[in-house]
């Protein structure tokens, strides 16, 4: 496979708002890692704090959400054969990990501090070409498509392992509990299909009714949907009620809820809907939450946060996705087309991903 010398590229720009288009080198792998001929890049939330300079303004390419064809390698990652040329991979956006730091050696690669994150300190994935690390790629099967791959590196890796948390730590089984997901954005509505593909009763809630729509258009929509803006806890909670099995003894409300909102409203209504005991699990990064001492001293309730999870996560994910037909409901946008991409996802009734193809 020849390639070429020079790639196009959207790198982030003195606007706020939208990328400029560049032409740049195609870089070189080394170590471990490899060069993807980029496939399909997702435009994520975060690329759009990057644009505004909240990560500190580094003018690097855009997107952390990479999928594409291994066209080159470094020569560990040769050695390695973790990945071979011309194969099809999602790819992460870490780099640089060490592998030496307590976070590295005691709990996971992913909390790295060392590590650089592709399209937030150094280049991301909205380029012809593009670096990743060959240790964190997952392997497509052949029935799942560039565009629908590169979304699942974040949004829906981020999300299956918070569902993974949910359940664990809720003690949440297929037929015994009732986990929620507030927020049916883009991580939420792939959330709600990965909870009920894997067995579990699962409520989605929104206060919008186009992601409400969204979810309850998937092959496996969620058990119940909750518009907060129209239905109130008490009367959200008798309607989960029903779902509960016959006999049942214990509180009203959800076993675990995972925040993918960022209403702040939407806080208050997820803690009242949780069962005296019950656990909530941070995703989204709004600037602050809200608990009171009641929530944590009389009803007892635990909050955790989950990040995106690891290589072995991704691939679990990425095959759960292609088994039962887990679809992000995506709107795609070629390079020349990157200010209708920045555009797009803050009009009205956006719903979903959008997500940048390449030829
Ligand atoms: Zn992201
Ligand atoms: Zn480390």
């Amino acid at each position: 496979m020849s390639i070429p010398t020079t790639m196009r590229a959207a790198k982030v720009g003195v606007d706020k708002h939208y990328y400029d288009l560049v032409t740049l080198p195609v870089p070189q792998p080394k170590g471990y890692e490899c060069l993807l001929k980029i496939g399909a890049a997702g435009f994520c939330h975060t690329d759009t704090m990057v644009l505004e300079g909240v990560f500190g303004g580094n003018k690097v390419i855009g997107s952390h959400e990479p999928s594409g064809t291994v066209v080159a390698l470094g020569e560990d990652a040769e050695r390695d054969e973790r990945v071979k040329l011309g194969q099809r991979v999602a790819g992460m956006l870490k780099r640089d990990v060490c592998f030496e730091c307590s976070d590295c050696k005691l709990v996971d690669w992913i909390y790295c501090q060392k590590g650089l994150n592709s399209g937030l300190d150094i280049d991301g994935f909205f380029s012809e070409y593009a670096i990743v690390d060959s240790r964190f790629c997952a392997t497509l099967p052949d029935n799942m498509s560039f565009e629908q791959a590169a979304p699942l590196t974040c949004a829906g890796l981020t999300i299956y392992k918070a569902i993974k948390v949910a359940v664990e730590k809720k003690g949440i089984l297929p037929g015994k509990g009732i986990l929620a997901i507030s927020g049916l954005g883009a991580l939420g509505h792939l959330g709600t299909q990965m909870a009920k593909a894997m067995g579990y009763t699962t409520i989605g809630i929104d206060a919008r009714p186009g992601p409400i729509s969204l979810a309850n258009e998937m092959k496996h929509k969620p058990d119940l949907t909750i518009d907060a803006s129209k239905v109130n806890v008490e009367k959200a909670k008798e309607m989960i009620n029903d779902l509960r099995p016959k006999g049942y003894f214990g509180w009203e409300g959800v076993d675990a809820i995972i925040m993918c909102a960022d209403a702040v409203a939407s806080q208050r209504y997820a803690i009242n809907l949780l069962v005296p005991h019950g656990l909530m699990v941070i995703v989204a990064q709004p600037p602050t939450y809200t608990f009171e001492f009641r929530d944590f001293i009389f009803k007892d309730i635990s909050v955790i946060a989950s990040m995106h999870g690891n290589e072995i996560q991704l691939q679990e994910c990425v095959d759960l996705c292609a088994k039962e037909g887990i679809r992000t409901e995506t709107t795609t946008f070629t390079l020349d087309q990157h200010k209708e991409m920045c555009d797009a996802i803050h009009q009205d009734g956006w719903k979903g991903k959008a997500v940048m193809v390449f030829e």
